[in-house]
C-alpha cells in the first residue's frame, strides 16, 4: 500500500462550519429569507460537551471528550449521527448538525438536525474499550438524548453494534417499565435490537437513486459506466455494491490507508469482505497500489467521495476527469471547488440532498419502533425510492427555475419548509 499520509480533512483554510453558512447566507438572500429566522438558523440552540473517564483494557483510566450539537428542532426531535474519529472538532459537529437539519427539512421529515461525537480514533482501541467510550459517552449526555428529543445514529467510526450499546446504556437508565418505550432512542440498530431492515445500505440507495435520475435527465445509459470511489466504509461499500448491479463498474477506491486501482472492476463484494475482515482496503490482492493524487486524476464517469469533508478542493477539482460528482460524504467538495467544477461543467449532486437515504431510513426505523412494527424490505425501498426521486425532481426543478445550483436549490427548499413553520408558530413568548 501507498504510505503517503492520506490528507487529512482539515488545513488552514478550510473552516468547515463557516463553508456551511456560506451555503445558508447565499440561499437565505436568494429567498430574501426574514433577517431574524437567518439570525435563529446561523447558531445551533444547544452545543454540549462533555469529558468523561473511561478504564482502558490494561486498568488505567483515560479522559475523553464528547460533543452534541442540537442545531434546530422546530419540525421535530433533533436527529443526527455520532462520529468517532481523531479529527473530531466543535466546528465539524456545528457544521454536521447544521447540514441535518437542511436535510431533514428537505426530505420533509419531521425531524431537526443535530450530530455529536467523541474525539478519537476507535482503530486504535479494543472493541471492549470502544463499547465503554460508547457507554460512559451515552451515559455522560443523559437526558440530552431521549427518543422523542434527540436520536442519534450511526457515522464515521459507528456503526449497528455501537448503536445497541447506546440503546442499552440509555434503556438502562430508566425505571424498567419504561426500559422498551426507549428502543426509538437511536436508529441504525441491528436488526435484532430494532433496527430498520434496509438501513445499512440506505444512504448508498438513496445515492444510487439519485445517479439513476440525474442518468435519465442527461440520456446517459448507465450500463457501462466507470466510478472510483472515496471512503468504502458504510457508504462507500454499499454505493460500489449498488452500483454494481446498475452494471456500473468501480475502477479505483480509496481510504484512511491508501488507494488501489484496478482497470477490470473490482469485485465490489470481495473487497466489502476484505475491508471488514482487516479494516481497511490495504493489502486487497487484487488491484494496483496508486497514490491520492492518481485516485483523484483516474479518468471515470462519477466520482462518490463517502469518506470525509474537503477532500475535493481547488486542486482536485482542477484536474478531476469525471462527469459527475455524487456527494456520499457530508461536505466533500469544499466551496472553492465547487466554482471550478461548475466551470467544468462537472455536475455535482449535493450532499444534503444524495446521502440523505440514511436518515430517511432512520426515520422509517424510529416510526416502525414507535408502533411495534417491522417491515419488510420491499416496504422500506419502495418508500425510499419515491421518497429519494421526489426530492431529487424537486431540487432539479427548483434549481432550473431559479437558475441557480443543485445546492443553493436544496437549501432553498429546506430553508422554505422552516421559514413557513417559523412563520406559522412565532418566536416564543
Ligand atoms: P465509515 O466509518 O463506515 O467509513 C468511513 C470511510 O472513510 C472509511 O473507509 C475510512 O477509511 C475512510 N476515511 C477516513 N479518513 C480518511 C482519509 N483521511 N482519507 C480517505 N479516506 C478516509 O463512515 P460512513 O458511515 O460510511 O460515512 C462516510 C461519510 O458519509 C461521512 O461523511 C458521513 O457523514 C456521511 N454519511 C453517512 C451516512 C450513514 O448512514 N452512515 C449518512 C449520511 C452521510
Amino acid at each position: 500500500m501507498s504510505t503517503e499520509p492520506t490528507t487529512s480533512p482539515h488545513n488552514e483554510e478550510f473552516n468547515f462550519f463557516g463553508a456551511i453558512q456560506g451555503y445558508l447566507n447565499q440561499a437565505a438572500r436568494e429567498l430574501q429569507l426574514p433577517e431574524h429566522i437567518h439570525a435563529i438558523l446561523s447558531e445551533p440552540k444547544n452545543e454540549i460537551i462533555v469529558h468523561f473517564p473511561v478504564r482502558m483494557d490494561d486498568g488505567s483510566m483515560k479522559m475523553f471528550k464528547g460533543y452534541r450539537i442540537q442545531h434546530n428542532n422546530i419540525l421535530g426531535p433533533y436527529k443526527g449521527g455520532m462520529r468517532f474519529h481523531h479529527s473530531v472538532s466543535l466546528d465539524d459537529v456545528k457544521a454536521l448538525g447544521a447540514m441535518m437539519t437542511w436535510k431533514c427539512a428537505l426530505m420533509e421529515i419531521p425531524f431537526g438536525g443535530a450530530k455529536g461525537g467523541v474525539k478519537f480514533s476507535p482503530r486504535a482501541h479494543s472493541v471492549d474499550e470502544v463499547m465503554r467510550v460508547t457507554r460512559r459517552f451515552t451515559h455522560a449526555l443523559g437526558n440530552n438524548i431521549g427518543p422523542n428529543y434527540d436520536i442519534p445514529a450511526p457515522d464515521v467510526g459507528t456503526n449497528a453494534q455501537t448503536m445497541v450499546w447506546m440503546m442499552d446504556t440509555f434503556m438502562n437508565s430508566v425505571q424498567n417499565v419504561d426500559k422498551n418505550a426507549q428502543r426509538a432512542v437511536v436508529t441504525g440498530k441491528t436488526l435484532t435490537c430494532g433496527g430498520s431492515r434496509g438501513r445499512d445500505k440506505a444512504t448508498s440507495q438513496g445515492l444510487v437513486h439519485c445517479i439513476v435520475e440525474w442518468a435519465g435527465e442527461n440520456r446517459v445509459r448507465l450500463e457501462g459506466k466507470t466510478a472510483i470511489i472515496q471512503g468504502y466504509g458504510n457508504v462507500g461499500s454499499n454505493a460500489a455494491l449498488l452500483l454494481a448491479r446498475l452494471g456500473v463498474s468501480t475502477i479505483a477506491v480509496g481510504d484512511h490507508s491508501g488507494y488501489l486501482k484496478n482497470e477490470e472492476g473490482f469485485n465490489a463484494h470481495k473487497l466489502a469482505e476484505h475491508v471488514k475482515g482487516t479494516g481497511s482496503v490495504a493489502g486487497y490482492p487484487n488491484g494496483v497500489e496508486i497514490s491520492r493524487d492518481e485516485f483523484f486524476t483516474t479518468r471515470a464517469d462519477i466520482l462518490i467521495p463517502a469518506a470525509l469533508e474537503n477532500q475535493v478542493r481547488v486542486s482536485e477539482a482542477q484536474r478531476l476527469r469525471v462527469r459527475l460528482v455524487v456527494e456520499g460524504a457530508n461536505g466533500p467538495v469544499n466551496p472553492q471547488a465547487e466554482k471550478i467544477l461548475e466551470e467544468r461543467g462537472i455536475d455535482i449532486i449535493p450532499d444534503i440532498l444524495a446521502n440523505s437515504g440514511g436518515v430517511t431510513v432512520s426515520y422509517y426505523e424510529w416510526v416502525q419502533n414507535r408502533r411495534s412494527e417491522t417491515w419488510d424490505l420491499t416496504e422500506v425501498d419502495e418508500r425510499l425510492e419515491v421518497a429519494m426521486k421526489r426530492a431529487y425532481q424537486r431540487v432539479m426543478f427548483t434549481a432550473r427555475e431559479r437558475e441557480i445550483s443543485p445546492r443553493s436549490a436544496a437549501y432553498v427548499l429546506a430553508l422554505e419548509a422552516l421559514a413557513t413553520a417559523f412563520a406559522e408558530r412565532g418566536i416564543f413568548p
